[in-house]
């Protein structure tokens, strides 16, 4: 409560139109899919609904990791895909008329393939019955399994083969913070699902998103953005931190909209040739309208 209290202005918003909210929501809680605007409430709902956007949650709502700053549910067993859940999905994006839908997915670390097939099946899906909508990935970094690297590298191809408009795979934040922000992911590991993409097809964007507001320094966010450069990473979304609920992690400080700003204008300069910086930005805010 405390916490809400003190949060400042620049990040309350009106919730926007209530009839596309409502649209979705009955859509998707009808099929029983999920999508990440639902599940995390998210602020920019109307805005995305209007602009024909919308992000979602494959292979169900819970994850086999714990971030402390998500909100995803996890801590139980994995759900049991939905056979249906393509057609669900891609039926969805017909209903309402979305120009581009983002992909992504809880991290699956118990499926042999981590779910990157599904991905690719979803794809195919949507496309059968929406040729039209562009289909933004965004992954988990498909680490794990046996033969760790290799099983990375092979996944990815599989998505890559798949050809999403953009790739999408969040660092989420600094290097010194990768331990207490994500757990089971790596920076290194990170970079490296962006730089597996640039090698299986050099053409295709990358994308990659940092939460600011768990302690880091600028000159520590400055290294990120270099590091993602370092990859060939083409587009950058930046955006305040924003606590979940009490049992997450506390939010270390609110950046202000000038300093967005600011670091927006850092990441042109490295070289991003897409850049949402500010303190509601998501790392699937305004996809649609990249370049
Ligand atoms: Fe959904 Fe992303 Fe838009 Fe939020 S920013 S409403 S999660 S598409
Ligand atoms: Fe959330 Fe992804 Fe971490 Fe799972 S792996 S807890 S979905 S951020």
């Amino acid at each position: 409560r405390a916490e809400l209290e003190r949060m400042p202005d620049w990040l309350r918003r009106p919730i926007g139109n209530a009839s596309d909210i409502s649209a979705v929501q009955r859509i998707v809680k009808e099929r029983q899919i999920h999508t990440i605007c639902e599940e995390g409430r998210c602020p920019n709902r109307g805005e995305c609904y209007a602009n024909r956007t919308a992000t979602f949650l494959l292979m169900g709502s819970v994850c086999t990791r714990a971030c402390s700053f998500c909100q995803v549910e996890k801590g139980h067993a994995p759900m049991t895909l939905d056979p249906h859940e393509p057609e669900k999905v891609a039926e969805s994006v017909r209903l309402l008329g979305l120009r581009y839908v983002v992909l992504t997915a809880v991290a699956r670390d118990d499926l042999p393939d981590h779910g990157a097939s599904w991905f690719a099946t979803v794809m195919h899906t949507i496309r059968q019955e929406n040729p039209g909508t562009e289909i933004e990935v965004l992954t988990p970094d498909f680490w794990g399994g046996t033969s760790r690297d290799a099983g990375q590298t092979d996944r990815v191809q599989t998505v890559v083969a798949a050809k999403p408009a953009c790739y999408n795979h969040n660092l989420e934040t600094v290097r010194r913070l990768q331990d207490p922000v994500r757990r089971g992911a790596k920076y290194d590991r990170s970079l490296r699902v962006l730089s597996l993409v640039k090698a299986f097809d050099p053409s295709m964007p990358t994308k990659s998103g940092l939460m600011v507001g768990h302690g880091e320094t600028e000159a520590e966010l400055i290294e990120a953005m270099q590091d993602l450069r370092e990859v060939g990473c083409d587009r950058i979304t930046i955006g305040q931190y924003m606590r979940p609920s009490l049992d997450h992690r506390p939010v270390d400080r609110y950046w202000t909209p000038e300093e967005f700003t600011q670091l927006g204008e850092i990441a042109q300069e490295l070289g991003f040739e897409h850049v949402r910086s500010g303190p509601l930005v998501r790392s699937s805010y305004h996809a649609g309208e990249a370049p």
